[in-house]
């Protein structure tokens, strides 16, 4: 058993799930987390879309200490990857990236959505978010 770290930016079902953006349904903006308001026509109809798998890596730096409240990541803090993943045709979403050493990450690189554990609740049930790792040759 696990848990999302927050369930409203997800769809999809367990085993196959995505990121929850929304789409204008004016001017086809997407956002991500989703929102009511459309940022570049400032339009009001969105609508909930899932946002792709699959994207490039757009820019990266590792996070190498632990961040300031309101961060609630596990105690034992290792660096991580963080990214800016271009999905295309939709949205460039900032993510955490299972790589955490800059050697493995180049601009551009394709890359994969896939859960990460981000903390254990006091039962120990893990809690998971979202991130974004290099994307192999088998998984294509
Ligand atoms: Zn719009």
């Amino acid at each position: 058993m696990s848990t999302l770290v927050d369930q409203d930016l997800f769809t999809g079902t367990p085993d196959r799930r995505a990121l929850l953006g929304s789409r204008c349904a004016d001017c086809a903006a997407h956002v991500f987390p989703r929102q009511d308001g459309c940022p570049r026509c400032t339009g009001g109809r969105m609508e909930d879309v899932p946002l792709a798998r699959r994207g490039v890596l757009w820019a990266f730096t590792v996070q190498g200490f632990r961040p300031k409240p309101p961060y609630t990541g596990s105690k034992e803090f290792e660096p991580y990857g963080v990214g800016y993943v271009e999905l295309p045709g939709q949205v460039i979403v900032e993510a955490r990236l299972t790589e955490a050493d800059p050697e493995g990450l180049r601009i551009g690189m394709p890359m994969v959505l896939t859960w990460v554990p981000f903390r254990q609740e006091e039962d120990g049930t893990p809690v998971l978010t979202y991130a974004f790792a290099p994307e192999t040759q088998e998984e294509r």
